[in-house]
């Protein structure tokens, strides 16, 4: 398994290729919202995109699925995001942007472990930046949307969002035994082991 990623769109949003070395076959965690951007990086990688992981519903993130839908890409996301992404409760007006709602393909839930293009993902649900918010855990990785950044963490003052929810995520990602490599939705890279120490929220969960 490899991993690429690309930062595009004006809020500067990761989008990660997963991709299986054998087949070519990629998963999209997060495509963003720049069609083209995506469709030259898979090109450029070799690689097709089978499925795309959403972290959440916001516009920056999953702009550009309905048309990644068209060409056969399945869409993955929460229950309660996926319903955000129909009735475009995805922030796209606040931002001033259009979107085109769409319907996923799947749902999934807290706890799902699935299998795409030979790749095992463990899902998990972290409510706070908003209440379907999911991590994905594949190999020694976390995607961990806007839930997770770099010594940060996401806004918890839009629609559904929660900062208790928020907490209770970063202790549940925290209780996880392993130190993952973090890549998250905007910014650079952390581990666990980092955010454990240095983490504004680690704070209030260990003192
Ligand atoms: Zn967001």
């Amino acid at each position: 398994m490899e991993i690429y990623s690309i930062t595009t769109g004006v809020l500067s949003v990761n989008t990660y290729f997963v991709v299986n070395k054998i087949t070519r076959d990629a998963i999209l965690i997060d495509g963003g919202q720049d069609y083209a951007a995506i469709k030259r990086k898979e090109k450029q990688l070799n690689v097709k995109i089978v499925a795309e992981l959403l972290t959440h519903a916001h516009f920056d993130h999953s702009g550009n699925a309905h048309r990644l839908q068209k060409d056969g890409v399945i869409i993955y996301c929460s229950k309660p995001d996926a319903e955000k992404i129909e009735n475009n409760q995805t922030l796209s007006q606040d931002f001033g942007r259009e979107f085109d709602t769409f319907t996923c393909d799947k749902t999934l839930s807290d706890g799902d472990e699935i299998v795409i293009a030979d790749i095992k993902i463990k899902v998990l649900l972290t409510a706070g930046h908003t209440d379907g918010s999911l991590c994905y855990i594949i190999g020694d990785t976390l995607f961990s949307g806007d839930t997770m950044f770099y010594e940060s963490f996401g806004r918890f003052d839009f629609p559904t969002g929660n900062f208790d929810e928020l907490v209770s995520s970063f202790k549940k990602l925290f209780s996880l035994k392993e130190n993952y490599r973090v890549l998250s939705g905007h910014g650079e890279e952390t581990t666990l082991e980092h955010e454990r120490k240095y983490n504004p929220l680690a704070g209030m969960i260990y003192d």
